[in-house]
């Protein structure tokens, strides 16, 4: 039998649903520790909100591996009438580059509920108007390219300077286009001294010229046997020659977030994140007012996370997103 969220999926957050929520929760959000979520609090969980925004690996997928219950679980949301949103700070694919992926791992899952940082970079320079006769030099991968590609924007750079060595002899001079009027800094392993001083003249010297990261993580998980050196060592090396700060629109800043609310209609306080990282998930979480969950199946341990020099707290801690079948499988 199902738990009782089934019945009030599609109901709207009235007062007295919210009511209900917060008496329920109350035990939980008064506590300083952050406790792991009771099958109560999962019931609870689902019946709070109208949406989920998942955080990809270490949520969905660790590397190229499906977490095992993902699917169900994903149906089973689905089936409570849950909108259900996938967002990644990876720039290096597209949104098309990420269904192939999301596809191939057998999930079902359509282009519009994806949000990686790539898309965000674009959609921001559409958000803001960016001019059709100026161009976007990048420093990052095919994805960042893709997305501005679908929204006719020009761009320069990118896996194209991949190769390009810079030769300091006396006298050396770089031309710029003058025409750049955004550098988009995402994850890119083919970062080079010419990238580093092509997107600095371009800040520096284009009037206007806009710096926008895909996001800072500071490190990724390029494989599983160890940490690597993310996006927060490319954005590093343009803000040190250029002194400026960079717009993030990827997680935690809150672009991609207002980006899905507006598109799936929906209030802050009707979507749950759902991350394993808490500097970026649970923080992104929490500054836009979400209810927020942390998953222990990427980066972040229990340790870690009840460690008293942790302060970023999620409502709810569970192993890993499958435990919310439990509410699935539990009579009421
Ligand atoms: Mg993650």
């Amino acid at each position: 039998m199902y738990c009782s969220t089934a019945r009030v999926a599609s109901k709207p957050f009235t007062a007295k649903r919210a009511a209900n929520f917060d008496r329920r929760m109350s035990s939980s959000r008064v506590q300083a520790q952050p406790q792991k979520a009771t099958l109560e609090q999962k019931r609870a969980l689902i019946e709070s909100v109208d949406c989920f925004i998942f955080d990809c690996d270490g949520v969905i997928w660790k590397g190229d591996k499906l977490i095992e219950g993902v699917p169900e679980t994903l149906d089973f949301l689905r089936e409570q009438g849950k909108k259900l949103f996938f967002v990644t700070n990876n720039s290096t694919k597209s949104r098309a580059g990420y269904l192939k992926k999301f596809l191939g791992l057998g999930l079902d899952i359509s282009a519009e509920e994806i949000y990686s940082s790539s898309y965000a970079a674009a959609a921001y320079l559409e958000a803001t108007k960016f001019p059709s006769d100026k161009k976007v030099y990048v420093v990052g991968d095919v994805g960042i390219e893709e997305e501005l590609d679908l929204l006719n924007i020009n761009h320069i750079g990118g896996p194209s300077d991949a190769d390009k060595k810079v030769e300091l002899t006396p006298g050396t001079f770089m031309e710029h286009d003058k025409d750049v009027a955004a550098v988009i800094v995402g994850f890119d392993r083919n970062i080079n001294y010419h990238k580093i001083q092509y997107a600095t003249l371009c800040i520096r010297e284009n009037p206007g010229c806009e710096f926008i990261a895909t996001n800072l993580d500071a490190v990724t998980h390029l494989t599983d046997a160890q940490e690597w050196a993310g996006n927060g060592a490319m954005v590093g090396a343009i803000k040190g020659s250029t002194k400026r700060e960079p717009t993030v629109v990827g997680k935690p800043a809150d672009f991609m977030l207002r980006n899905i609310a507006e598109k799936g209609n929906l209030e802050m306080n009707q979507i749950c994140m759902v991350g394993d990282r808490l500097d970026t998930d649970i923080l992104f979480g929490k500054n836009a007012g979400l209810t927020t969950a942390l998953v222990l199946s990427g980066v972040t341990d229990e340790e870690t996370l009840l460690s008293p020099e942790n302060d970023i707290h999620p409502d709810y801690y569970m192993p890993s997103l499958p435990e919310l079948l439990e509410c699935k499988t539990v009579n009421v």
